[in-house]
């Protein structure tokens, strides 16, 4: 076995192991983040079974998914979008960009899919623990706002949220961050909210506890 099937055996028989404990009927999407690795890489984690991938950079996401046009893969966006690439980005056709961060850019990104008629999925990121250094909406407005974006905006369609858990070795801290999230995810279910997007590398059997069933996963996977 190479190091990559270990490494994707392990997390999956975690991940079966806490869904099974948490909620037999939970479905699980994993978006392996491969910002650490190159074309190759990727490809070699296909080969494997895998076949959505997250970057987090547009440039380099350019790059990996003309190298690799000729595979069937599912492309995400995750890192923090920077306004002058959101045309780069949506060229590409990503199947989710998860770091919506703010009605503004949910409005930047519908003003350029508008004129390319197209009509762009994403999350809306939660900054689930009001961190300073992170992006995303307050919990307390990420309902209204995402509601907002829902009326108003037609070129983007609003899949879910994202999250990146509290930044600490505290588990009670991330649970609650996780928790906040969840919260919200909820209350958006009967407004068409699919997604939910939590858990990383250090975090995620806690973020499937907490009803995550997206993850994005790098250094777990391609250390
Ligand atoms: C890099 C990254 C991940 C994956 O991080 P790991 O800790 O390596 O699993 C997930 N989400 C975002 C937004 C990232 O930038």
């Amino acid at each position: 076995m190479t190091q990559y099937e270990k490494n994707f055996d392990a997390v999956l028989s975690r991940i079966e192991a806490v869904r099974l404990e948490t909620n037999e009927h939970q479905i699980i999407k994993i978006i392996a983040a491969s910002k650490y690795v190159d074309a190759d890489a990727i490809r070699n984690f296909y080969n494997i079974g895998q076949r959505a991938f997250g970057e987090n950079r547009v440039q380099d996401m350019k790059e990996k998914v003309q190298n690799l046009e000729d595979l069937p893969l599912e492309w995400h966006f995750i890192g923090r979008l920077q306004t002058n690439k959101i045309n780069t980005l949506l060229d590409l056709s990503p199947t989710l960009i998860h770091s919506c961060e703010s009605y503004e850019m949910a409005q930047e990104i519908d003003k350029r899919a508008k004129v390319k008629a197209k009509k762009q999925p994403i999350l809306l990121q939660i900054n689930s623990a009001n961190e300073e250094t992170k992006a995303g909406i307050t919990p307390q407005k990420a309902q209204e706002t995402y509601l907002k974006i829902k009326e108003e905006l037609p070129n983007v369609s609003l899949k879910g949220i994202m999250t990146i858990g509290a930044h600490t070795q505290d588990q009670k801290a991330i649970q609650k961050s996780f928790e906040t999230t969840y919260t919200i995810f909820e209350n958006l279910q009967n407004q068409g909210a699919k997604y939910c997007s939590m858990g990383m590398s250090n975090d995620y059997p806690l973020a499937i506890k907490c009803g995550a069933n997206m993850l994005r996963l790098g250094s777990v996977l391609f250390k």
